[in-house]
């Protein structure tokens, strides 16, 4: 799929001296080990080139993954071919600089957030950037090198996006790229075991949550954190939001959601569903992301709690012309 398009970002990458590799803010696994992975497949395949990351933040949960080495400087960007993987709108690039460069490329798999790039190659149905990029790399074989440190990079993103293989968009073609990079020599071990652990205080306070969360009536799931509580646990805005998964199993809790108050008191929403569709209600809060896991923000209690009545409508219809589904 997308031949044509993968061997045009290869020609770009062949083309330029210098590339600089961005995701979105607030990065989770797929965005680090997609722009890692291809920084390594560059870096091996075409020793000659500058290759670096540009980023504004980072995420701790998937550090072990490495860093991000030196910044590129601003003349840096004078010729550079920038690609953007993993972020369906500018707003949410990690870089106010992506844009200065010669020559933009968006390697993404959200739904559609907004049109930017000179080269965009968009595949909403993958399970992971990281997948794409596995893929982009068996479609150029003849041109490209995988070293081991990529393929970590690259699985540890498409084990974390797809729900460790289990989400809507993993496909047979998933795991056969996943079979690809295990091939090529990977630690699943290591890998499984930094993605698994936390520490004993995020366990407790996991543990502490888990008698607060809400049903509303039709059965959407959510939970709220604020930054007192959170405070007073010693946890960080990450760990927090980790707490999403804890209502993943919940019979007749199709959509469930977690509100992590922010430091400047806006609210960060986590959406996640099974069968019913939450991303056009993230739209509706200044958000998007896939059709069943998407993040939004909401600004005072009353538009939080507009939002639970809403997914909780939502749920309603959606069981209605469901029935049975658990
Ligand atoms: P999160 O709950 O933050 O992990 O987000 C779930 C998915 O939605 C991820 O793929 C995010 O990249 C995406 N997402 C989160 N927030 C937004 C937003 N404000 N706009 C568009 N996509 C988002």
């Amino acid at each position: 799929m997308n031949e044509a398009v993968k061997k045009s970002i290869i020609d770009k990458i062949e083309e330029y001296d210098t590339i600089i590799l961005s995701r979105h803010k607030r990065p989770d696994g797929d965005a680090v080990g997609s722009t890692l992975g291809l920084a390594e497949i560059i870096r091996a395949s075409f020793p000659g080139k500058r290759v670096f990351l540009d980023n504004s933040d980072r995420s701790e949960y998937v550090s072990f993954l490495g860093d991000e080495g030196p910044k590129p400087t601003d003349d840096d960007y004078n010729n550079a071919l920038v690609i953007v993987l993993d972020t369906g709108g500018t707003s949410r690039v990690a870089n106010d600089r992506f844009d200065k460069g010669a020559y933009l490329i968006k390697i993404d798999h959200h739904i559609i957030d907004d049109e930017y790039g000179d080269i965009a190659w968009i595949e909403e149905e993958r399970s992971s950037v990281c997948e794409m990029i596995a893929d982009l790399y068996v479609t150029n074989r003849d041109r490209l090198k995988m070293p081991v440190r990529a393929a970590e990079c690259i699985y540890a993103g498409m084990v974390t996006d797809s729900g460790r293989f289990r989400f809507r968009g993993t496909t047979g073609d998933t795991m056969r790229l996943a079979a690809m990079l295990i091939d090529a020599g990977i630690d699943m071990e290591g890998i499984y075991a930094q993605l698994g652990s936390e520490e004993y205080e995020a366990l407790r306070f996991r543990a502490s949550l888990i008698t607060k969360i809400k049903l509303t009536e039709n059965g959407v799931a959510y939970l709220r954190i604020s930054n007192a509580l959170r405070k007073r646990h010693k946890i960080s805005q990450e760990e927090a939001s980790n707490s999403v998964s804890l209502m993943e199993h919940i019979k007749g809790s199709l959509i469930w959601l977690t509100f992590i108050e922010n430091d400047d008191k806006s609210i960060r929403v986590r959406l996640r569903s099974r069968f019913v569709e939450v991303q056009p209600l993230a739209c509706r809060y200044h958000g998007g992301g896939h059709a069943c896991a998407s993040g939004a923000t909401v600004y005072s209690r009353d538009e939080e709690a507009q939002l639970i009545a809403e997914a909780d409508g939502i749920l309603k219809e959606f069981k209605k012309e469901h029935p049975g589904l658990i």
